[in-house]
């Protein structure tokens, strides 16, 4: 039984030329015990430049920056998105939801599934390779550690050096900036449940709560185990959604895919072979340069067909177009293409599944829209007093008591007048207008009364109506249904 780690050597670049490779892979002896979960596989990733490279980091900027920017914009003289958890309130610009406005949520959440299922069904794993924070994180972090570390085979040579001076100070550095922009991560996404002017200030004066410093620091060191550490095996092993994807491919999904046809049979040759040659040799397009698999964040070979550890990142398309212009061949040997297209069939795009995807995605925005535009900002609830039935005044009238909430949903003070309907001749015993501030609820008891003459039946229908005129002129009303108990 052997102890020692094998290094794969590839020994061919994309002209043919003998070197070092720019990621090994290294793995247990295959004589080693390693029972049913064998060893992972350290990936030394190597950069590639291309389109979608391009494409992705452009994505990623963006992206980073939307997340970076949301926290701190103001409306109304407060932040404008938050996720207040212990006032159980969120706040969208002018929007404040409640825990009453769980369906709104809910139709936030429906719409982001079917977006992923439609997304999914016609481009397959797009989300993951290029929007999904684990995958930008992952890059953002290879990117500090090749400017420290150095390239993809400078990595793998570190690693395997005894420590030194050199080792320990780009070490250091590396770990350094990876738990620095752990840290911001964490502190940006604290700063969407607690005010984030608030939070940098108390954080970096240590005079943030208990669970304050808690969730940072938890997010921070999650954010540093999985770009640094974790990177694939998230993917791989922990995201629930590379399990399920499969379910929604046909076989029209654009994916990344290697053309068998042309490529086979792979193998190195000069750039100077003709045509003949090749055909003479049984050559394919595939030179065997084995880029497409050191680009490959997850560690695959994508000649190998679709695998579900495929992110759809579209470095091996890159690396291989890069190659292919080399040799003077047609790009594409590996591209984001169709199983159909692959046999040499054409992409259906209209099909039922993704029409049917489509039109859900449609009626669920549309709900959404629907549920925002007719939300008021406005909730009135009203409980009847359980102790009595009714009771006589003095002026022998019949008396009934209520308690009136009255929530404000808006995120600015309003007064709201209050009426009682459905009842002849209905006097009104307490306020019957209130000031409540923006997002509080006021708990207001009233009474109404009225002569027995008007009461004909035991139980009366009545409601209670509270209106309210917004700072922009618009109306504001409710009508809550009530009964009047008399007998
Ligand atoms: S598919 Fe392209 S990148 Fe991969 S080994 Fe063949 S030629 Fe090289
Ligand atoms: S096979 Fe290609 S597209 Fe898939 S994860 Fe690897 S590099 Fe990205």
């Amino acid at each position: 039984m052997s102890d020692k780690i094998p290094i794969k050597v590839i020994p061919t670049d994309a002209s043919g030329r003998k070197k070092i490779p720019e990621k090994v892979t290294i793995k247990p002896s295959h004589d080693t015990d390693v029972g049913i979960y064998p060893a992972r596989s350290q990936i030394y990733v190597r950069a590639v430049k291309g389109t979608l490279e391009t494409f992705r980091r452009l994505f990623g900027f963006i992206f980073l920056g939307i997340f970076a920017l949301i926290p701190w914009l103001q409306y109304n003289n407060q932040q404008a998105i938050l996720f207040d958890i212990p006032e159980q309130r969120f706040n969208l610009f002018a929007i404040t939801l409640w825990p009453q406005d769980l369906t709104v949520l809910a139709y936030i959440f429906i719409v982001g599934a079917f977006a992923l299922f439609f997304i999914t069904t016609f481009a397959g794993r797009v989300w993951c390779g290029f929007m999904c924070p684990q995958t930008t994180w992952t890059y953002m972090y290879i990117w500090i550690e090749e400017k420290i570390e150095g390239s993809a085979n400078k990595r793998m040579k570190l690693d395997q050096r005894k420590m030194d001076a050199d080792k320990f100070i780009r070490k250091a550095l590396k770990h350094t900036a990876w738990v620095a922009v752990a840290l911001l991560t964490s502190l940006t996404f604290v700063g969407y449940f607690t005010p984030i002017d608030e939070l940098f200030i108390d954080f970096f004066t240590f005079q943030t709560s208990f669970w304050i410093s808690f969730w940072v620091l938890f997010f921070t060191f999650c954010t540093y185990g999985n770009a640094g550490w974790m990177r694939e095996i998230m993917c791989i092993h922990m995201c629930p959604y590379a399990r399920f994807q499969s379910a929604m491919f046909d076989k029209d999904t654009f994916t990344v895919a290697y053309d068998a046809r042309r490529g086979e049979g792979r193998g190195p040759r000069s750039r100077k072979t003709t045509p003949e040659q090749r055909e003479e040799k049984g050559l394919g397009d595939c030179i065997d340069c084995n880029l497409c698999v050191q680009v490959c964040p997850t560690g695959i070979d994508i000649r190998n067909g679709l695998q579900y550890e495929c992110i759809n990142c579209g470095a091996c398309v890159d690396a291989c177009n890069g190659v292919m212009d080399k040799m003077g061949y047609d790009k594409g040997l590996i591209s984001f293409t169709s199983e159909h297209e692959l046999n040499g069939g054409t992409t259906k795009i209209f099909r039922p599944k993704l029409i049917g995807y489509a039109v859900v995605l449609c009626v669920m925005v549309g709900l959404l829209g629907l549920d925002f535009a007719l939300r008021k900002p406005l909730e009135v609830d009203i409980i009847r007093d359980r102790n009595s039935l009714y009771r006589e005044t003095n002026e022998g009238l019949i008396e009934n008591v209520y308690t009136l909430k009255v929530l404000n949903k808006s995120q600015t003070e309003q007064t709201y007048r209050i009426e009682v309907r459905g009842l002849v001749e209905a006097v009104f015993i307490g306020d019957q207008e209130v000031t409540v501030a923006g997002g509080e609820v006021f708990s207001l008891p009233i009474s109404v009364a009225t002569d027995a003459y008007n009461l004909e039946q035991a139980v009366t229908e009545i409601s209670f109506y509270v209106s309210t005129v917004q700072n922009d002129g618009t109306l504001v009303e409710i009508e809550e249904p009530s009964k009047f108990l008399y007998r």
